[in-house]
């Protein structure tokens, strides 16, 4: 491409509503136009991106023996009534009427109509399993759209839906999506974790995201420096401290603590630390009753771990401070264990505890020395905390780091839940009706585009990996327009790189070279070689890695050579 031709307009001044990097560089760069709130145009080199993101997903799921088909993105409401989340799904549903007053979504996604289409074309178990897959426009009319096309609310997705005869089939279409969207990551340079999910509202029986690494995720993740285990920050164990809990040294000591409401405060009046103290939260019970969720001070309360003990209402609901005055004679502030009237549940680290402090139920008292088994009864002892960095890994190896991620995937068994809805079945071997299993595979194309900036940029601009670059190779001629040589060799060098797929950009602009080498590095191109009188003379060019600090000679001859193999070092790298 020629860039005096390219249709491609820098924008000077950043929208201040881009608030990352990814959406402020790709408007910056031209690759995306706002139409509308969540609504974005992908400019020429902006859907280069995109397209390559796309050939990549598209291989990896062919080569995985998925099937690609295109449904269409209006549904009828019809089917969401059958699988009942025409009433469940909340308001990202867009719906629609028709001149006939006739009902529709916008698909938010489509496990509805690949479920309808199974139930029409599935008859026998001698069709599975089958895999079919879609790379299309969704529609989610989010609260808040934001951070560009990170989170939109028209946005592309590729979703792929897999059938079966069992359980045990199912979970091998699971473990090739698993290996698929390894492929395609990797393929698309990117460091990423697969991380196990809540399965949430729909049950199921497993699930996990792919998040892109980087330091503006939304998601916090904690993996293992030992093995491979990683998993959303609610989802990950915290296991049991190793050591005994040590034998009671102090005596229970009700101390005053004026305006001591918070652990900060107390760590500061009392000289103790967070670690030494425990917090008491208290939630609604699902019988009415009010519950009591003990933690140790440094550490924080995990809700989706506790909504899911037996006695807690789901999801959690903390109680109200009229509600905890009328039903415990207590206040918020100095709520502790020491007999409350309610069900406890202390969580692992706050039950390995002796010599605690806790509060005395009394404003503006604490109790120090307190401990298990002496001044309370024995804890009833969960893990109902958020892990923290250097935590044992739940796997049994390695300790815990916190990063932090972009979803981009997410691979789900959905069992029977929408088959048995929607009255899919076939037959099996001995001639009678099974309901089918499920599992859908999502990844989010357009938001793939975004993490890859997120994860590499620097101040100049964007850095694409190699495989969806939208050129591959910057070309700047030195004096364009005044060496009949300059551009003599420069245009037999794009043609040689044209033949060879390398996909140059050649910056044939009349412009200063440091407009030309500011504009390579803000769209990001990977390689860029710079053409002068001078190195001619020798033989020679100059080259240079978008991520290099220093530049290198590269031969006038076998140009491509040189650069297939550099490609494969930054691929490497
Ligand atoms: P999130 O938690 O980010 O809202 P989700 O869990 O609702 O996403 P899924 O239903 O799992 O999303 O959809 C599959 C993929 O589609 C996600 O992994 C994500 O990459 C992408 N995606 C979801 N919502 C958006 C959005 N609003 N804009 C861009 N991509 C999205
Ligand atoms: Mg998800």
């Amino acid at each position: 491409m020629r860039l005096s031709a390219y249709p491609i307009v820098n924008l000077k001044e950043i929208p201040t509503e881009a608030e990352v990097i990814s959406h402020q560089l790709m408007l910056r760069a031209g690759m995306i136009r706002r139409l509308s709130a969540g609504l974005y145009s992908w400019m020429p080199m902006g859907l280069k991106v995109l397209r390559n993101v796309e050939n990549i997903v598209r291989e990896e799921m062919n080569r995985a023996g998925a099937f690609e088909l295109l449904m269409p993105t209006i549904q009828p409401s019809e089917l969401w009534v059958e699988s009942k989340r025409w009433d469940e799904f909340g308001p990202e549903l867009l719906r629609l009427k028709d001149r006939h007053d006739r009902s529709y979504v916008y698909g938010p996604t489509h496990e509805e109509v690949i479920t309808d289409i199974a139930r029409r074309e599935l008859r026998s178990y001698k069709q599975l399993p089958v895999n079919f897959y879609q790379i299309q426009l969704k529609f989610r009319d989010e609260v808040r759209p934001r951070f560009g096309v990170m989170r939109a609310r028209e946005f592309i997705m590729k979703d792929a839906y897999s059938f079966h005869a069992d359980e045990a089939s199912l979970d091998e279409g699971y473990t090739l999506m698993h290996d698929a969207y390894h492929r395609i990551f990797t393929r698309c340079g990117l460091k990423f974790r697969a991380v196990q999910a809540d399965t949430g509202s729909i049950g199921g029986t497993g699930s996990q995201e792919f998040h892109v690494l980087a330091s503006s995720g939304e998601d916090a993740i904690a993996f293992s420096d030992g093995d491979e285990y990683a998993a959303n920050l609610e989802m990950a164990e915290a296991k049991p401290p190793a050591t005994v809990r040590a034998l009671p040294a102090a005596v229970m000591t009700r101390v005053s603590t004026p305006k001591a409401h918070t652990i900060a405060d107390l760590v500061t009046q009392l000289k103790v630390s967070a670690a030494q103290c425990v917090k008491t939260l208290i939630v609604e019970g699902s019988d009415g009753q009010l519950v009591g969720l003990v933690v140790r001070g440094d550490h924080e309360l995990n809700a989706i771990k506790a909504q899911k003990l037996p006695g807690i209402a789901n999801p959690l609901q903390m109680a109200s401070p009229e509600r905890i005055r009328t039903q415990l004679n207590a206040e918020v502030g100095s709520i502790g264990p020491v007999g409350l009237p309610c069900t406890l549940y202390v969580d692992h680290a706050a039950a390995a505890l002796s010599d605690f402090v806790a509060g005395a139920n009394e404003p503006e008292y604490h109790v120090t020395g307190v401990n298990w088994g002496r001044d309370l009864p024995d804890p009833v002892s969960v893990d109902i905390r958020n892990v923290v960095e250097g935590d044992p890994s739940p796997s049994g190896c390695g300790t815990l780091s916190i990063a932090r991620g972009i979803e981009v995937g997410h691979i789900f068994k959905l069992g029977r839940k929408y088959a048995q809805a929607l009255g899919a079945t076939v037959l099996d071997e001995s001639s009678s009706q099974v309901t089918m299993f499920m599992g859908c595979y999502g990844i989010g194309v357009t938001r793939v585009v975004a993490a890859a900036i997120e994860q590499n940029h620097d101040e100049a601009g964007i850095i694409w990996p190699d495989a969806i670059a939208p050129f591959k190779v910057l070309l700047v001629p030195m004096n364009w327009h005044k060496s009949e040589r300059i551009r003599e060799v420069t245009n037999r060098l794009y043609d040689e790189l044209c033949a060879a797929g390398l996909e140059p950009l050649l910056d044939d602009r009349d412009a200063r070279p440091g407009v030309k080498f500011a504009d390579g590095e803000l769209y990001g191109i990977p390689h860029r070689i710079v053409i002068g009188e001078r190195g001619l003379d020798a033989g020679q060019l100059e080259y240079r890695h978008r991520r290099a600090t220093e530049t290198e000679v590269a031969p006038l001859e076998g140009l491509v050579d040189f650069l297939r193999e550099r490609m494969k070092l930054s691929q490497s790298a």
